[in-house]
């Protein structure tokens, strides 16, 4: 029996954006749990660890000071300032888990991935995340016990402006029901590896079928 030659698959970039409260960290979560070949990228802030945070799990929290050095040795994929903080992604761990063949799933705004997708177009599927209403949104917001209620108008405020970069996004979930939006993200995913030129070797592979 002749082997054919293998086919392999390019891993992607899975971003989900949304406004603060419309369940995409519930999302992420379950996508992770129920996707072995998904690996998430964890981003470095500036801001203050909230309860329940861990170092290195949520987040690397890191000082403005250290931020700064990180953006000016390119160490970062993308970075921008989000409310009154600093975001960035580490660049190593991501190459590392594309190098791999694992997808990697971002948690970032708007900004980050305006610059992944001129960075990496090709590699990139975005996914924007909308609450289901305003009701939802500021009960979400007002249930996060942590922030005050000054952070959680801000962030109210926010997120009309958030929103609006709705369109430069490839799919959009609104998010009646979470599990309802993960299988949606799931059948996205399904398809996006299935693309074409994310299939290397096909080419080989479908010249050895037809016995060229
Ligand atoms: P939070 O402080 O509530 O965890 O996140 C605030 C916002 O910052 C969220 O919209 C989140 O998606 C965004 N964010 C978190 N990490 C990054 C990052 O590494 N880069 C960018 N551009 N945004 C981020």
């Amino acid at each position: 029996m002749t082997t054919l030659p293998t086919v392999h698959r390019r891993g992607l970039m899975l971003v989900l954006s949304s406004p603060s409260g419309a369940g995409k960290t519930t999302i992420a979560r379950q996508l992770l749990e129920r996707d072995s070949a998904i690996a998430m990228s964890v981003s470095a802030t500036t801001r203050s660890p909230r309860p329940g945070e861990v170092d290195g799990r949520d987040y690397h929290f890191i000082s403005v000071e250290r931020y700064h050095r990180m953006v000016a040795d390119k160490e970062f994929l993308e970075h921008a300032r989000v409310f009154d903080n600093f975001y960035g992604t580490p660049r190593g761990p991501v190459e590392a888990a594309l190098a791999g063949g694992k997808d990697v799933l971002f948690d970032i705004d708007w900004q980050g991935t305006q610059q992944l997708a001129e960075n990496a177009r090709h590699d990139l599927v975005s996914v924007f995340v909308l609450p289901p209403s305003v009701a939802e949104l500021e009960r979400r917001l007002r249930g996060r016990a942590q922030d005050s209620a000054e952070v959680v108008a801000k962030r109210m405020a926010k997120a009309g402006d958030e929103m609006s970069h709705w369109r430069e996004y490839d799919y959009i979930v609104v998010n009646n029901d979470v599990e309802r939006s993960v299988a949606s993200i799931i059948a996205i995913l399904t398809a996006e590896r299935l693309k074409r030129d994310r299939q290397v070797g096909m080419s080989d592979f479908v010249s050895a079928l037809r016995g060229d």
